[in-house]
Formats: structure tokens, sequence, C-alpha cells
């Protein structure tokens, strides 16, 4: 069987879920559906969630309904509705379900807004199967608190717990299709607990690894994964096929296609993930695997993110002192502060950080205290950076590849502010200033995949 999850362009109109239709019609393996939240139509569009989140968040703050965002939020699944020819009851139910959400308790405003959030979801998945159902198809709207979906309890954050994959194992045994809501599974306590932003993508792979499913089919509004984003270099090279490690790299760095959290589970049951167009089924898209072959040099993709800062440290004698490194990340842990990299040297280290982390004032206290705890030479901050990361599993065999990297980003007269290849040897990351992250992609781009013109 094959699990097949749908991303929110997949979704966003009436138009879209007959596109969805053909799809499931084409292959009766496709057995479950797993959705988001009807997404944007059009540039200017809004996501329902980002709707929901507005809606959720005013209602936190002056205690009563955002009359203009729930007339939207309507408006979205009614449009659907209508040009689907459902009928009202399922308006009717929709409308009930967001107006309980939004109006719900809110002595916790983090699990009152990961309900809310939740809304985008199940209700689209409820008018899927619906829409299924009334096209002739046997399908049914699946609950993650019915089958079993258990995360952690942490609100926006979750994480799947083990006993999930368990209990989802029982969804192969039934018949037909099952439609079933991404981004939010159930505490143990049963409050609906969301994942990160994108985080459909996360309970298909879980899924697909719960039901051992042949293959995980995700549907996006992209005929491939490109090697760089299309937005920098015109008519990127597409890539047919990634290993889970370099897809897992170039989500991490600021691919959007898949969200990075949602290859370990098919990698851990060997389910092979292909990545497809909803828009154009028929292109053959890339596909996610345990191994290639290296036929295409040593780089098989450039991403880049922009956001970051770096705390730079340095003392004397640092290599020496029994402790350091745990004593600094003590000080960023009593702030909540989680870390992206470590670059160091021998008498310093820098710390890479998404800067969105940090105000001004937490800025302030951390540079005191790793003075005064640390006893530290030099603590400062410098802001603006942006990473890119340039990935293949071919590098390991290829010499070289580091230096062709620097000498294209030094012809393009960018600076490197630091270099980090992991321990890995699929990525090599270069931090560089933000103003410049453009320039440098293109640079390193051209260096790898020379024969694409870039603009
Ligand atoms: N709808 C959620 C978001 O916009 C989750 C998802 O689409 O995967 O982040």
């Amino acid at each position: 069987m094959k699990v097949i999850k749908f991303g929110g362009s997949s979704l966003a109109s009436g138009t879209q879920f007959k596109k969805v239709l053909d799809i499931i019609r084409a292959d009766k393996e496709r057995r479950i559906v797993v959705v988001s939240a009807p997404g944007k139509r059009c540039e200017t569009d809004r996501k329902v969630t980002d709707l929901l989140i507005e809606a959720g968040n005013d209602f936190l703050e002056k205690k009563e309904l955002n009359e203009i965002c729930f007339t939207d939020l309507l408006a979205r699944y009614s449009g659907i509705a209508e040009e689907l020819q459902l009928g009202e009851k399922i308006i009717t139910e929709i409308k009930a379900d967001l107006l309980m959400r939004l109006t719900s308790d809110f002595t916790s405003p983090l699990h009152y807004m990961d309900r809310v959030k939740a809304a985008g979801e199940d209700n689209n998945a409820r008018l899927m199967a619906a829409y299924l159902y009334n096209e002739g198809i046997e399908a049914r709207y699946m609950s993650p608190l019915e089958a079993g979906l258990l995360v952690s309890n942490e609100p926006g954050n979750a994480q799947v717990l083990q006993e999930s994959y368990r209990n989802l194992e029982a969804l192969r045994n039934l018949s037909g299709i099952l439609v079933f809501p991404g981004f939010f599974g159930f505490s143990q306590e049963g409050e609906t607990v969301t994942f990160p932003r994108s985080g459909s993508d996360i309970t298909g792979a879980v899924l697909a690894n719960a039901v051992h499913a042949e293959v995980y089919e995700n549907y996006t509004d992209v005929d491939a994964v490109y090697a760089v984003n299309p937005f920098t270099v015109k008519e990127p090279k597409e890539i047919k096929e990634l290993t889970y490690r370099e897809m897992r790299e170039l989500s991490y760095a600021g691919f959007s296609v898949l969200h990075d959290e949602a290859l370990i589970p098919a990698f851990r049951a060997g389910i092979p993930v292909h990545i497809k167009n909803t828009n154009n089924p028929c292109a053959p898209g890339t596909h996610i695997v345990s191994s290639r072959l290296n036929t295409n040099g040593p780089v098989v993709g450039i991403a880049s993110d922009a956001g970051f800062c770096s705390i730079y440290i340095s003392k004397y004698l640092m290599n020496r002192e029994l402790g350091f490194g745990r004593r600094i990340l003590q000080i960023l842990e009593d702030f909540n502060i989680s870390y992206e990299h470590s670059p160091s040297g021998i008498d310093d280290i820098s710390i890479i950080l998404k800067q969105s982390q940090m105000d001004s004032r937490t800025e302030e206290r951390i540079i005191n205290r790793m003075y005064e705890e640390l006893k530290a030479d030099e603590v400062k901050i410098e802001k603006d950076i942006a990473l890119i990361m340039v990935v293949g599993e071919g590098m390991r065999q290829n010499v070289g590849t580091t230096a062709r990297a620097s000498r294209a980003l030094a012809a393009a007269s960018v600076n490197i502010e630091m270099i980090n290849q992991g321990s890995s040897e699929v990525s090599m990351m270069f931090g560089v200033k933000e103003v410049d992250e453009q320039k440098a992609v293109r640079a390193l781009y051209q260096e790898f995949f020379a024969e694409i013109p870039v603009c």
C-alpha cells in the first residue's frame, strides 16, 4: 500500500481537490491520504493555517472572535464545498467546529493555539473524505485520536511517541481509503498538539513507517526537488534521485519541499519517498532513497537560509580548560536557546544560532554571563549571517570540493565568515553575510552545475 500526502497548495480549491481525486483513482494502492490545510490559491492569498493563527491570537488578546478572520476561514472551506457540490451539511459542521475551537478554553494559551491550528487540517480531511465518498469511493475520515497518533506534549513542536507506530499499524487492515489530517496528534493527556509548521509531511512519514508502506508519495506544486532555489537561479537542474541524508541536509538548510523531520521515520523503515507534482502528476518527480549512484558529480544541491547569528567567544588556552564547552552551552540552555553549529579553534569558538531566539536584552545578559562565568577574553555577537549548505554524498569520494567552493566564492568577492564541514561529509557549510547570500549561491551553482545558464 502507498501513503500519499498532499500539501496546502494541492488542496487550496475545489479544482485542486479534483486533481487529487484523479491521482487517488489512478492507483488502488494509494490507500492512506494525508492532507494539509488549504494553502494559497495565488501569491497574494493567505494560508488557512495563517488565518487560524491570526484568529487564535486575536481571541487570546481581545477575548472576542475576529469576525473578519472567521468569515474568511469559513469562506475557504465553503468555497471548496460549493465548487464540489457537497451540500450544506458539511459546511455547517465545519462552521461549528471552527467556532468551538476558537472559543474554547484558553487557560493554557499554547494548547489553545494548537487546538485552533489543527482545525485547518482536521476540517480539510473531513471535506476530502466527504468529496471522495460523494464520488463513489469507499473513503472515510480517520481521526488521529482514534488511530492512536500519540505525541509529546510540546505545543507547536510535538514529537511522535514510539507507541504510535504500534497503534497506527492497525490501519493497514482497514478497508477503503482513509483520509488522515496531517500536522497534529494527541498527547497522553488527550490534548491536541501540533508538529512544527509544515508538519503534515511528518504525519505522512510516520504513517508510511507504521503501515509498512511500499512508498510514501508526497505531492506538492513543483515537478521535482531542484538543485537550488528557483528564485535564486533560473530553471535550475531537477534532482532525479537523492539519499535521505542529502534531502535532510537540504531541507534543514532551507529547501521547503519537505519537512526535515519527515525523513527519519521513512528512512528507519527503508520506505522510499517520492516527491511529485499534483499539477503535473506525470512528471517523474524526485525519488528519495537509501543509496544512489553518484553519477552527477560531488554536489547534488545547494541550500541557503538567512537569519542566523554567531556568538564568538575567545579565551587564551581555551583548549586546556575542562568543561568550557559545557559551560557555554549551559548558559544558552538557561535561556532556552538551541544552537545549530559550533566551529571552533584552539582559543576560540563560535556558536551559530537562529537570531530570532534572542532579543537585545537576552543578548546583553548572555554576553555578561559569558564574561563573568567563562572569564572569556572576548565575546561578540555577529548578526545577519546566512548559512549556505553544499550537499552531496559524492563529496566523500571527491578530492578538492571545498577548494572549488571557496575558489568560486572568492571569485564572486564573497567573504567567507566561517566554514564547517560535518563529520559525515555529506555537507559543507559556509557562513556569509546575508547581503552576499544570493551572490554566493549563484557562484556555487555556477561552479558545480556549470552547464546550466545562471540568471
Ligand atoms: N498547515 C500547516 C502549515 O501551514 C502544516 C502543513 O501544511 O504541513 O504549516
